[in-house]
């Protein structure tokens, strides 16, 4: 065969790639449907659906030569996907750290998948990346770092963790053969991310200090400071403070202005994870209990925990560009054309990436779309609902509750008569997962076993929280009459 031929031949073949008109208008009105069906059915499906199955069909539908049908496929998703497990998108998801998943996020994706702009440099494509700058700058702006500040969107908390620790290590220079000499203060209650950022940024063997932290899990500066100067009395190197903007056990926002205090007085870095907290900066309620992040010198948040958005988008700010830049950047031959632009930095010059989503789509339109009024109101209420659950469930005979909400985290557990409460409570937390229509999670707080309830999902309103507290009085009472 001639090579025209051949390449003929195998066009034919690849064309199938490229849906037509009609069967583009075909393929996204069964998508429509689909989700059309699911959102109208979002608040009376429940939020965590428990199978033996697990999901396990997906593997009788292994990838194949031949082409199967939309229909199928989605009804493969719909089974042993969406019904099964925790449903994230449901306002009842009351667990962990809720996500969000906003409507106009999926159409930015949308558009972000079907043009395929690249995101990551700017001289091919300028305007994706001033998107991506103008959102880090109105972040900025709302925390009041200087505009010498900058910022990258990731994936999630996670790498943008990493990428503040690593932003941290270069700033201070640290040579790995001197880390086992230099110092990280941080309380138990830190996300185990930020452990992982350590270990996977070659800091191991760091000395890690767990600074005590006061009745409401907060870090106790006192403790913090008289650390500081043992370690610097010990010809120890103190370099970096992590405090927690909110911490996922119990939603506790660390004293960050008179942390900032003490980096200042020590010439330390501090990192603050704000992945679940950050964003209550935006309305006045979070303004009163967050304080100081505009004194840091790096934070972290998560737009896909407090902006509602679907999940993929995390956030990272460095208040000065330059050591974020420092420690990012790579100069690559193939890239030359490139680099004949810095007018706006490269977010590929600003993280572990290269090529990435183009994030900043799904998180422009919403905010443009709705404006930040909702996204502020969204924000208040969930810390009002917190505080309205943590008044509610004292009221139901049993109940007792943690230390008093700083957000929207509420720790509670019933105290029976007689027996062990570890093990009522988790009875307790068993049958509202069989039940489902609210999905709530536990943690540990010391040796005791105590239930909790996170509000953040832009979809739980007080009907939700009313509906959790049902559930409480309900399967509580079941479990005290069956014992
Ligand atoms: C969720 C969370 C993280 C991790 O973020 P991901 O987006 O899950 O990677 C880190 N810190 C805190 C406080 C969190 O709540």
């Amino acid at each position: 065969m001639r090579i025209e031929e051949k390449i003929k031949v195998l066009e034919r073949v690849a064309l199938q790639l490229e849906p037509d008109q009609i069967q583009r208008s075909e393929l996204r009105d069964q998508v429509i449907d689909y989700t059309e069906e699911f959102l109208e059915n979002i608040n009376e499906n429940k939020a965590f659906i428990q199978t033996d199955h697990k999901g396990k069909a997906i593997y009788d539908h292994p990838i194949s030569e031949e082409p199967q049908p939309l229909n199928e496929l989605i009804n493969i998703f719909k089974e042993n996907v969406e019904k099964t497990g925790l449903n994230p998108a449901s306002g009842g998801h009351l667990a962990y750290i809720p996500g969000g998943g906003l409507y106009p996020s999926s159409l930015g994706d949308y558009i972000a998948d079907i043009t395929n702009r690249y995101a990551g440099v700017f001289y091919p494509s300028p305007g994706a990346v001033r998107m991506e700058n103008m959102l880090i700058n109105w972040m900025r702006d709302e925390i009041g770092y200087p505009d010498t500040a900058a910022g990258n969107l990731t994936s999630g908390g996670s790498i943008a963790n990493l990428i503040g620790i690593v932003t941290a290590r270069d700033a201070f220079n640290l040579q790995s053969k001197n880390f086992h000499k230099v110092v990280i203060y941080l309380t138990e209650q830190v996300h185990h991310s930020v452990m992982k950022s350590i270990r996977i940024a070659g800091l191991y063997n760091a000395q890690i200090r767990h600074v005590p932290m006061d009745d409401h899990f907060r870090m106790d500066v006192d403790h913090l400071e008289e650390l500081i100067k043992t370690d610097e009395e010990h010809g120890l190197q103190p370099w970096l403070i992590i405090a927690s903007a909110g911490t996922t056990d119990t939603g506790a926002v660390d004293p960050i202005d008179k942390i900032a205090d003490i980096k200042d007085e020590h010439n330390l870095w501090l990192h603050v994870d704000g992945a679940y907290g950050g964003f209550f900066i935006l309305c006045d309620e979070g303004k009163k209990i967050i304080k100081g992040l505009d004194r840091t010198d790096s934070i972290v948040m998560d737009p896909h925990k407090g902006l509602f958005l679907p999940y993929g988008t995390g956030i990272v700010l460095i208040k000065d560009r330059k050591l974020l830049f420092q420690s990012h950047y790579y100069k690559a031959n193939y890239l030359q054309d490139a680099e004949k632009f810095d007018e706006e930095l490269s977010p590929a010059d600003l993280s572990p990436e290269l090529t990435k989503h183009y994030r900043g789509l799904r998180m422009w339109l919403p905010l443009k779309l709705f404006g930040l009024k909702p996204f502020r109101a969204g924000l208040e209420e969930k810390i009002w609902l917190a505080r309205y659950f943590y008044e509610e469930i004292q009221k139901i005979e049993g109940f007792e509750v943690g230390s008093y909400p700083d957000l929207s985290v509420v720790t509670y557990r019933f105290m029976p008569k007689d027996g062990k409460p570890n093990e009522f409570n988790q009875k307790l937390l068993d049958l509202i997962l069989e039940d489902g229509r609210v999905f709530l999670s536990s943690t540990m707080i010391g040796d005791k076993f105590y239930l909790r309830l996170a509000v953040l999902c832009f979809r739980s309103h007080k009907e939700i929280v009313d509906l959790a507290l049902e559930v409480l009085k309900e399967k509580s009472k079941i479990l005290v009459e069956r014992d």
